[in-house]
């Protein structure tokens, strides 16, 4: 495990493995379900490096320390008057580690993180550090915004960001047919809406958060479904604390064929899983950007994902709803569980080998790469890895 403190020390972890033979993984907060940073070698951890905000934020754009717990920059960027565009269902991830996997909340105009990427610094496989920005090359950053640590190690990243805005959250228990038939209407008036179905007793739990400044009210809905309502600054209403451990898969699949993947997961789910899933699925909704792997990569999206209890069986569980994404052209999420890899994953990624292409201009020895990554991209042993999950 290696800890630098300074870039030019990530520079020197990087030359020594590579001057060793062994691999190197960056990792965040290590939250990711498969197994991206796992490693026997040199696990590099950017946690003592400079967090927060890193200068004078400029034209909506802020450089944050690459390692910055998303819950600590929330509160840093408040100093300065700032917020997050969006934070998913919980804020204790590093940025850096959100970013590479396309990590996403939910709402109508709202992407992934990495889309809000606008530069990156790096240190590169050949232990040099390199500065993307989206002003002179574009191509190589829409490589790196969703790339798992495969193209270099994030130092710091430049990210778009929105006037710190006060939000309030209500969240509703309804029958689950009542979400599908509202939320294309919710998501047009509601900054970010997402629902969670509980397949046991077959109703649902949706939340809706909005500016304080802006929001529609909760006439929308029968005001006495609303279970609760809480008001406070953004970085603190769009996301939760978690304490349960579980285990997951998402796909994206495209928007319009959201509620059809939907109820076929649940007919699949209320007839043949119904008594051994003892969690919730949640459905929600990205906005298409154009990094090459990102899952929402040229098209919204709806995202569908199976949440199981860590220590109840969920491999055939998994195994038996993934064909459904599937067919639903659906692109997995980098950082859960799934069983693609290789052509079969890659080809549903249209500018996939631009992504390659940067990968083995800049990392042509693999020194970024474990088994599991090898197993992904089809560079390696299928089986072994496959086994790993
Ligand atoms: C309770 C919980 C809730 C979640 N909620 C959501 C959600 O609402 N929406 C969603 O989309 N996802 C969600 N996730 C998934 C989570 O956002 C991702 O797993 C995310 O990648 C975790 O961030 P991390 O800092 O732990 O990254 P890690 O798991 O440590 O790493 C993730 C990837 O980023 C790379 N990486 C890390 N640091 C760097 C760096 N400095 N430079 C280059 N690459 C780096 C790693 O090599 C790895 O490939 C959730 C996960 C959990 C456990």
């Amino acid at each position: 495990m290696a800890y630098p403190d300074s870039e030019p020390e990530v520079c020197r972890v990087i030359r020594r493995a590579a001057a060793n033979g062994a691999t190197v993984r960056p990792v965040g907060a290590g939250h990711s379900s498969a197994p991206l940073v796992r490693t026997d070698d040199v696990l590099l951890s950017l946690d003592r490096l400079p967090a927060g905000v890193l200068d004078t934020p400029r034209d909506g754009q802020v450089w944050v320390g690459a390692g910055t717990r998303l819950h600590r920059l929330g509160e840093d960027l408040g100093r300065h008057r700032l917020a997050m565009v969006n934070l998913g269902d919980v804020d204790t991830q590093a940025i850096a580690g959100a970013v590479s996997t396309g990590t996403h909340g939910s709402g109508r105009g709202l992407p992934n993180l990495s889309a809000l990427v606008t530069g990156v610094r790096m240190v590169t496989a050949a232990g040099q550090v390199q500065q993307v920005e989206a002003e002179h090359d574009l191509d190589l950053l829409r490589a790196v915004q969703v790339s798992m640590g495969l193209l270099g190690v994030f130092t710091a990243v430049r990210v778009r960001v929105v006037p710190v805005f006060q939000a309030r959250r209500r969240e509703w228990g309804l029958p689950v047919q009542q979400c599908l038939d509202t939320f294309d209407e919710l998501l047009t008036s509601n900054r970010n809406v997402d629902f969670y179905w509980y397949p046991r007793r077959d109703d649902a739990h949706l939340r809706t958060v909005n500016p304080v400044d802006d929001d529609p009210g909760p006439w929308q809905l029968p005001a006495s479904g609303c279970t609760e309502e809480q008001a406070g600054w953004s970085n603190a209403t769009l996301s939760k604390r978690r304490s349960l451990r579980f285990h997951e898969i998402e796909y994206a699949v495209p928007a319009p064929a959201g509620p059809a993947c939907f109820q076929e997961v649940r007919h699949r789910i209320r007839s043949r899983h119904r008594q051994h899933t003892a969690w919730r699925v949640l459905y929600r909704y990205v906005a298409a950007d154009a990094a090459y792997l990102s899952p929402a990569y040229g098209r919204d999206s709806v995202t569908i994902s199976l949440h199981q209890n860590e220590n109840l069986p969920y491999r055939e569980f998994f195994a038996d709803v993934e064909p459904i994404f599937l067919a639903y052209g659906g692109r997995p999420h980098w950082a859960k569980i799934h069983r693609l890899a290789g052509r079969r994953l890659l080809e549903r990624y249209p500018q996939a080998d631009r992504f390659l292409a940067a990968r083995d201009r800049l990392d042509p020895h693999g020194l970024f790469v474990n088994d599991y990554l090898h197993h992904l991209l089809g560079l390696g042993d299928e089986t072994a890895a496959a086994a790993s999950l």
